[in-house]
């Protein structure tokens, strides 16, 4: 069978119709070389061989019977393992959920199989998604397949890894301020923030609920839009050849979001994550002799420092004395960042922005700073709290090699004319750094 590595959305459909390959075919090999390969960047966390085959044997029965196909079908892809997947761990990257198996699966999964994907397994990213360089995982870091001294970025590291190494298709990723995008731009690949709101959040395990995303990343903007349900099928100088009028537009509280994101992220953060004590969930440190034992010792063993450091972090900015400094005062400015986009929308359909102020850093570079780690979202968090839609497309290379992304964002809802920008721009060759 062809090399599964290269597959897009569209061959996988001509493979199955032409008979050159049936769904079990694909889905096996797919497995065989993302099992095989996976030391080498360790996107995956873990893999559901059962459950891809089942889909895959669904796929090739109405092959079988003429019946019209999914938009996924036997297309093989990876969740991030902060989304729950019935009867498959979801272990969020945290050794508090290192044996946690989801009794129902969510509505994205649910939607994606419903178009016939084959889901190959989970993927390695920060714990509880907090992070910008897959580091924070509790179990190992990922590798850049391009550049694998480096980081791939995160929290979606994994599914960025994923995609980039043709360990799959396709992949879901989430992003609360950027970890979709920043991880497809550290990896080469294209990643897709969807409007706030409009793919469900069921199901994906909270972190900060009203920033929340659950999106794609694929090799293609074609196979994202597919993904997402967009069926267009059918760049600053490139955008400018292909008839666009540049112009340049003022965020003018960009300045101000890093600071107001990690005020409401981690109160949001401290507040989603107080449900993991020790009753209920998986992890419980031994037999303590007290409940307040019992909260302490399981949640500093079972949370990892990043996790921690949040979780102090949001519970002070909530706490009685400093709400109105700090939490009050963060909601006020993410109400003036959105509205900075309001009104650059007034003149303009999409805005054109880098989405990571470096490329793939070096594993253990940012590690001892965490404030320098948090610098790295800079230009994907006013995106994120204003709830627009986003898309990081591979835009060239440094001297060095390393991918570069850009991001374009658009209206709340404009995804549409967002990926019709966005293919337009790959097809036109991108841009040359
Ligand atoms: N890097 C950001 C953070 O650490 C964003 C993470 C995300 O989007 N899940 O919070």
């Amino acid at each position: 069978m062809e090399d599964v590595r290269t597959l897009t959305i569209d061959r996988v459909h001509q493979g199955l119709r032409a008979r050159q390959f049936s769904a079990g075919e694909l889905a096996r090999e797919a497995l065989r070389i993302a099992e095989k390969e996976n030391g080498k960047f360790s996107s995956y966390l873990h893999f559901c061989p059962e459950r891809a085959l089942e889909a895959a044997s669904r796929v090739d029965a109405q092959i079988a019977k003429s019946e019209k196909l999914g938009e996924l079908a036997g297309v093989p892809v990876a969740v991030k393992d902060v989304i729950s997947t019935r009867s498959v761990r979801t272990t969020c990257g945290s050794r508090l959920l290192e044996n946690y198996i989801p009794p129902y699966d969510a509505t994205a999964v649910i939607r994606l199989e419903s178009e016939g994907a084959v889901i190959l397994g989970k993927t390695n990213c920060d714990e509880f998604a907090m992070g910008s360089s897959t580091e924070n995982s509790a179990f190992c870091p990922v590798r850049n397949p391009v550049a694998p001294d480096r980081v791939p970025g995160g929290s979606s590291g994994g599914s960025a890894a994923a995609v980039a190494a043709g360990q799959a298709v396709v992949a879901l990723g989430s992003d609360t301020g950027g970890s979709i995008r920043q991880p497809a731009s550290f990896c080469g690949v294209v990643g897709v923030l969807p409007t706030y709101g409009r793919v469900s959040r069921y199901g994906l395990v909270a972190f900060a609920s009203s920033l929340d995303h659950i999106g794609p990343l694929a090799r293609t903007v074609k196979d994202a839009a597919t993904v997402v349900g967009d069926r267009i099928r059918r760049g600053p100088d490139v955008f400018r050849r292909l008839g666009c009028e540049i112009r340049e537009v003022s965020l003018p509280h960009t300045d101000y979001a890093i600071a107001c994101y990690y005020i409401i992220a981690t109160a949001e953060a401290s507040s989603n994550l107080a449900r993991y004590d020790g009753v209920r969930y998986t992890f419980r440190t031994r037999r303590d002799p007290t409940l307040l034992d019992m909260y302490r010792n399981t949640r500093g063993e079972g949370f990892g420092a990043e996790v921690k450091r949040r979780i102090i972090l949001g519970t002070y900015v909530l706490s009685a004395g400093y709400y109105d400094a700090y939490y009050l005062k963060a909601q006020k400015v993410r109400a003036l960042v959105a509205r900075d986009f309001t009104e650059a929308f007034r003149s303009v359909d999409a805005i054109l922005t880098p989405v990571s102020p470096f490329p793939a850093f070096k594993l253990g570079e940012k590690m001892s700073d965490p404030l320098e780690m948090y610098l790295s979202d800079i230009y994907t968090i006013t995106g994120s709290l204003a709830g627009i839609c986003g898309i990081s497309v591979p835009c060239g290379r440094t001297s060095a090699g390393l991918p570069i992304g850009m991001q374009i964002l658009a209206k709340h809802f404009d995804e549409h004319r967002m990926l019709r920008l966005a293919h337009a721009f790959e097809t036109a060759g991108g841009f040359e750094v």
